[in-house]
């Protein structure tokens, strides 16, 4: 199988189906951690590749070669990952490091529940500062609720969606249990979110969104499989064998003092869901073996790191000046807040890329102000960083800022 081409996220408000959803669309349960099948909630990133169809018979949409609605011959339209987020508000950071990758996004919301929920403009707020430009809502749970309640939630959404930049997004009802419309979604995804123009020419640049140990416990050391890495390249191309350096990378705790440590390393080989790639490109998500020690990769140790050439990768800092864009007023809380300015010393949650890092702002300026990082990132000029503050002691978004 071809790698994706695009990668869709899943959000919105904890338990409104974004995960089931993600099955219903490519069969993949993406809440597969210990931690996550006992809570019942999803809590870090989850990855599932699938394919589109259109028939070619009744013009169709589906995830299925053979068309499930009249058998008839489909052709395939393309690959796509889904980047399935966590819907808890204590999990912001998480869903913000997916925002990072996402070339479009599902906004999931429950027909049988007013609209919106905390989350529900939370995460449509964190995709419009991410830059993330094409959403398609999805009006999920329909079939619990009367014909006349569906109406009146979708005018709930569409009001909603009027204060953000989403006003011209479609809303598309569906079951996600009863896979009920997951045609009539499949083709507004086609229409509404197209796969972004690639620059293959520039140097490779992958965000880290995931890490992971894959040998079994008690693999013989001769047996090891070196570190993975999962995440999406941003722009250029990876191969096998290509030597690659990772940053910032390792965190070094010594004698307390914490230092950061970047990983140079060899990529062994390339994978997108299961199948191997002799190449990868930008796009869907990405799995790159490494010939990193495992322990250096387990439980997502490199996120927030980026994955690149040795001498493209842009530079590592802990003092980030921004530009800054405050919001009018803080989106999560059940009663709304103005946003006032940052202040000196004001401790505040930096998300770029797939990073989050706690920091303090040490400098403020007109339009700008320094934040020093209690960890590093590797960043470069112009990219966008979410800026959350602590407000009734949960980090709440407040606005982004370039990086300059
Ligand atoms: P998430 O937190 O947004 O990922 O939500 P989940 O996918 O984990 O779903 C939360 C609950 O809602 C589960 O019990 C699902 O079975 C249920 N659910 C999801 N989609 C539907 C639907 O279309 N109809 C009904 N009745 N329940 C649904
Ligand atoms: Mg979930
Ligand atoms: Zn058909």
């Amino acid at each position: 199988m071809p790698q994706a081409a695009v990668n869709i996220g899943l959000v919105g408000h904890i338990d409104h189906g974004k995960t089931t959803l993600t099955e219903a669309l490519s069969g993949v349960w993406t809440d597969t951690h210990s931690e996550e099948l006992k809570r019942g909630i999803t809590i870090r990133l989850g990855y599932a590749d699938t394919t589109f169809y259109r028939c070619k018979e009744c013009g169709r949409h589906t995830t299925k070669p053979k068309c499930p609605h009249c058998g008839g011959e489909t052709e395939l339209l393309r690959r796509v990952s889904f980047v399935d987020a966590p819907g808890h508000e204590m999990l912001m950071a998480t869903m913000l490091s997916g925002a990072a990758i996402m070339d479009g996004a599902l906004l999931v919301v429950a027909a049988n529940e007013p609209c919106p929920q905390p989350q529900t403009k939370e995460h449509l707020m964190a995709l419009q500062i991410a830059g993330v430009k094409n959403v398609v809502i999805v009006q999920n749970k329909v079939e619990l609720v009367s014909k006349d309640k569906v109406v009146e939630n979708y005018e709930q959404i569409r009001e909603f969606l009027s204060t953000t930049d989403y006003r011209d997004a479609p809303v598309i009802p569906v079951s996600a249990v009863h896979r009920a419309n997951i045609d009539k979604l499949i083709e507004a995804i086609e229409q509404h979110i197209s796969t972004p123009n690639r620059d293959l020419k520039k140097p490779p640049l992958m965000f880290v969104a995931r890490s992971f140990d894959i040998n079994k416990p008690g693999t013989r050391p001769e047996r090891l499989r070196g570190g993975v890495v999962g995440g999406t390249l941003l722009q250029g191309r990876l191969r096998a064998g290509d030597e690659i350096s990772i940053r910032p990378g390792l965190v070094v705790s010594r004698g307390g003092r914490t230092t950061w440590q970047h990983l140079d390393t060899k990529i062994s080989s390339l994978h997108a869901m299961g199948s191997e790639l002799k190449e990868a490109t930008p796009g869907g998500l990405i799995g790159v073996g490494t010939e990193l020690d495992p322990a250096l990769t387990k439980s997502d140790a490199l996120v927030g790191s980026v994955l690149g050439l040795h001498h493209s990768l842009p530079e590592v800092t802990s003092q980030l000046e921004l530009e800054v864009h405050l919001l009018d007023r803080v989106v999560g809380l059940q009663k709304e807040v103005e946003v006032r300015p940052l202040s000196i010393n004001e401790p505040v949650m930096i998300s770029v890329g797939t990073a989050a890092r706690a920091g303090m702002v040490t400098r403020v300026k007109e339009n700008g102000v320094r934040i020093s990082l209690k960890y590093p990132v590797c960043v470069d000029h112009g990219w966008r960083a979410a800026v959350s503050r602590r407000i009734v002691n949960k980090w709440r978004l407040i606005g982004y800022g370039i990086v300059m």
